[in-house]
């Protein structure tokens, strides 16, 4: 479990009973998703382990793209290929928008 899981868990349910029916959709399914990863919801996958050779269960990840748990190995590897992207020195950032 995760600290955003224990936070849902705490205060979701109030949140959700308060303000629920006003936030988008994609919100709400983020909050089950999130409440619901690593748990027997998403069923269980079952390894080998090489060395030992006893089989291990562990519940399956919500798959969710801002689930913490599940995606965080991803946001680390996105955020170290930016990091070898920046150019080197101080700079900043500016983005242009056409309004035409
Ligand atoms: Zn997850």
């Amino acid at each position: 479990m995760n600290k955003i899981s224990e936070i849902f868990r705490e205060f979701a349910p109030e949140y959700l009973n308060r303000f629920g029916a006003s936030m988008p959709k994609t919100h709400r399914k983020t909050i089950g998703a999130i409440l619901s990863c690593r748990t027997q919801a998403h069923g269980l996958l079952y390894y080998e382990c090489e060395a030992c050779g006893k089989i291990h269960a562990f519940y399956r990840s919500c798959g969710n793209r801002h689930c913490p748990a599940c995606q965080n190995h991803k946001a680390r590897q996105w955020m170290a290929h930016q990091i070898k992207r920046q150019l080197p020195g101080h700079h900043f950032m500016v983005t242009f928008t056409c309004g035409m």
